[in-house]
């Protein structure tokens, strides 16, 4: 059997966490990106799969989406969005929430902070 590959989310955060935006310079007009819509509540739990058990994410806290790597590599390889059509929260808030993990997708580091290379 092999064995499984590594598994990192390269940000696994809450509801108020996901609506920080990234700096500008991880922000591009056309990104090419792979995308897996999945219904809101299901993020949290699928999103865990990939989060290390130190996660930021503390007990009771929702998570609503993530940026995740399989595998030894520096590029992401997927996003996990809740899907339009299970949102519950407002457009501007899903907006902000694929800004933000779109900035992880160009290079934007998952402790949030202004370093990291822009991909
Ligand atoms: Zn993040």
């Amino acid at each position: 059997m092999r064995p499984l590959p590594p598994l990192l989310a390269l940000c696994s955060v809450s509801a108020a966490q996901a609506q920080q935006l990234p700096p500008l310079r991880f922000e591009h007009e056309e990104v090419t990106a792979t995308v897996r819509f999945v219904s809101a509540d299901r993020t949290g739990p699928l999103c865990g799969l990939y989060a290390d058990r130190q996660a930021s994410v503390g007990p009771g806290l929702y998570v609503n989406a993530c940026t995740v790597k399989v595998g030894n590599t520096d590029t992401p390889t997927v996003i996990i969005l809740p899907s339009p059509q299970s949102w519950r929260g407002s457009p501007e808030a899903y907006l902000r929430l694929m800004r933000h993990e779109i900035g992880h997708w160009s290079g934007w580091p998952g402790d949030h902070s202004n370093s990291g290379s822009v991909k």
